[in-house]
């Protein structure tokens, strides 16, 4: 868990909520928005930042919730909980990082001194024993368009040895 948000809203009869709202980093690790108590509904405003609570949680009555927590519980009521995936209370358990972190790694072509490396992909089919290629990297061979593009980046003088 990144932080949970420790519910203390006052629900009459002098009881609190008393529900621990758990913050999962999948989800909240860098996350702005509102997230709404599992047991009472009360919705807090949070900004998390690394998994650190920059802002909040501050009560926001009346407002929508963008966001259920995964889990919650109530370790001064013999741990009664809420599991994922409860309607209107919880998230489903997906376990993924949200959209913005399932991309592709980016692709480098080119050191920042402009020469060619080669760790990025994909790798063209090689040849040799088991597919390798020795110690001599042919990229003009393998990989014609990086060569051109390679020889593209010489003639403007954007290859550097320091
Ligand atoms: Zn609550």
């Amino acid at each position: 868990m990144c932080d949970i948000i420790w519910c203390k809203k006052d629900m009459g009869d002098g009881k609190v909520c008393d529900t621990v709202n758990y913050l999962d980093p999948y989800c909240f690790w860098n996350w702005e928005g509102k997230v709404a108590c599992a047991h009472c509904g009360t919705v807090y405003y949070i900004h998390m930042i690394q998994g650190h609570m920059y802002a909040g949680p501050d009560e926001k009555p009346g407002e929508k919730p963008d966001i259920l927590p995964l889990y919650a519980d109530q370790p001064n009521n013999g741990y009664f909980n809420y599991l994922p995936g409860i309607e209107g209370r919880t998230r489903p358990y997906t376990c993924l990082p949200r959209h913005i972190y399932l991309g592709k790694a980016d692709m480098v072509k080119f050191s920042i001194r402009g020469r060619p490396v080669r760790g990025w992909r994909p790798q063209p089919p090689s040849a040799g024993v088991a597919g390798s290629q020795g110690y001599f990297w042919d990229i003009e061979k393998l990989t014609p368009e990086v060569w051109e593009e390679y020889q593209e980046k010489i003639r403007k003088g954007e290859v550097k040895d320091w």
